[in-house]
């Protein structure tokens, strides 16, 4: 059956920044399919352990801040020490900075590719080691950005982080197919969570992006967790370096 192919029956997944937003919906997404869940967040992720544990499935709380490599070691040690194995990573966690180009300072630049970057190819890295110690493969997938394709305004380290992730995908995935590692990516749409609160309480900038949307509306979560499904199970096999907007048809405009 083509659907078995679907299932994630008994995997585990790390999902970073699951407390809320896409990362949220990735976690409750990857369980209805059948993971358990390694949620990695700053903050208490209970509604998402809620959800996670209502679908019958396990959620491991770890909590690190990955605006820092240090916690790196404790996420891999929790995940293996209490669940086992790691099949799927979901590197979402990200932060956004929002200034003119002209006046952007460093701390604003540096948070950002921490976070965003520098973070989620060390714990790819990490993570990567445990699945060749596996010897049986997996899936990683990084959340990317409309500005891993397009330029943006006023968003100079967030376009230069997610640029990197589109590129970093490509060069993690090159290196890792020949051990079943899939690395891939979604880039999300405009999506309506608190990363985006700032531009839909803008009248201006919002009726502007509305009007560009050809769906007619920004993304919802959940829309993100069919394709992150797809990413992490073996559907998408044969699936390397790629980048899946998940947009709307913001891009085909
Ligand atoms: P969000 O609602 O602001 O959620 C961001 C998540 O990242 C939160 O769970 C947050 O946890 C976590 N996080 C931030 N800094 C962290 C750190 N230092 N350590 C650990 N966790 C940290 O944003 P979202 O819209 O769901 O964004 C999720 C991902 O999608 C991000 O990578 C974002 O760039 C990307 N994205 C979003 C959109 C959009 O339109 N919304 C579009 C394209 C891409 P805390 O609450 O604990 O800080």
């Amino acid at each position: 059956m083509i659907l078995d192919s679907f299932s994630l029956q008994g995997k585990v997944a790390i999902v970073t920044g699951c407390n809320t937003g896409l990362g949220q919906a990735i976690a409750v997404g990857l369980a209805g399919a059948g993971c358990d869940v390694i949620g990695v967040n700053r903050s208490c992720p209970s509604e998402t352990k809620q959800s996670v544990e209502q679908l019958g499935r396990q959620f491991v709380d770890v909590r690190a801040d990955l605006s820092k490599l240090d916690d790196i070691p404790t996420i891999i040690e929790r995940a293996v020490s209490e669940l086992g194995r790691i099949d799927v990573l979901v590197n979402n966690a990200g932060i956004i900075r929002r200034n003119d180009a002209i006046e952007f300072s460093e701390q604003d630049w540096d948070e950002v590719m921490n976070t965003n970057s520098k973070s989620v190819f060390f714990l790819s890295q990490a993570v990567a080691k445990q699945m060749i110690t596996q010897g049986d493969g997996g899936k990683i997938i990084n959340i990317a950005s409309m500005l891993s394709f397009q330029g943006g305004i006023r968003v100079p380290s967030y376009t230069a982080s997610k640029s990197a992730i589109m590129g970093l995908t490509r060069a993690m995935a090159n290196e890792w197919a020949s051990h079943n590692i899939n690395v891939n990516a979604i880039a999300p749409g405009y999506m309506a969570t608190n990363n985006t609160d700032a531009l839909r309480a803008d009248e201006k900038r919002n009726q502007e992006i509305l009007e560009r949307i050809p769906a007619g509306r920004w993304g919802k979560p959940e829309d993100i967790a069919g394709p992150c499904v797809f990413l992490a199970s073996a559907a998408s096999n044969y699936v390397n370096g790629y980048t899946v907007a998940v947009d709307g048809g913001w891009l085909s405009r």
